[in-house]
């Protein structure tokens, strides 16, 4: 099963929130960048993700966005689920419907699978994906930057407007972790 790019930024931006220490916040653009995919998409997920009260998005000077505490403790299962929506796995229905689709078990065999798909998420909390060794990977995204009070959550009005400015973040105050010096050859 593949699941859609969608489900799979609202995961990586749940990620990137999970490390934050309390009380800090990134902007919505920074997050963006440091996920490698658009602003403009980005803000669609954070706007679904704040919805299902996964993120809280707070605009204003100390504003950002953070990971609610029940968007620290769902499961993942739960929120693939509602990231991804009722979609089959084979589209049945459609444009061109597939003449087996009232009676067919191959149907039933792939909802089936679909689901253990999800139950097998449901042991894992948006938390846990945070620890090591993706934690320290997380951690080495942000970079020093000002933050920009203007770039903060995005309201669904604003869904299709990036901003043109470089991205300034107050998440600025992680540091990449080194990389360990190689041994010196005598
Ligand atoms: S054969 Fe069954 S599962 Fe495949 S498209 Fe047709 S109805 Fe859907």
């Amino acid at each position: 099963m593949q699941l859609t790019r969608f489900t799979d930024l609202g995961l990586r931006i749940v990620m990137r929130l999970a490390v934050l220490d309390p009380g800090d916040a990134v902007s919505t653009q920074h997050v963006a960048q440091q996920m490698a995919v658009s602003y403009a998409h980005t803000t669609k997920v954070v706007t679904r993700l704040s919805e299902l009260g996964v993120v809280h998005a707070r605009r204003g000077r100390g504003g950002g966005l953070t990971l609610t505490d029940a968007g620290r403790d769902v499961t993942v299962g739960w929120l693939v689920r509602r990231l991804e929506g009722n979609g089959e796995v084979v589209t049945c229905e459609g444009e061109n419907p597939c003449p087996l689709r009232g009676a067919c078990r191959l149907r039933h065999l792939l909802r089936d699978a679909q689901e253990a798909f999800f139950r097998s998420l449901d042991d894992h909390t948006v938390a846990s994906l945070a620890h090591s060794p993706t934690g320290p990977v997380l951690l080495s995204l942000a970079r020093p930057m000002p933050r920009d009070p203007d770039d903060v959550a995005p309201a669904p009005a604003d869904i299709a407007a990036p901003s043109a400015r470089a991205p300034r973040t107050r998440d600025a105050r992680r540091t990449a972790p080194t990389a360990p010096t190689p041994p010196q050859s005598p």
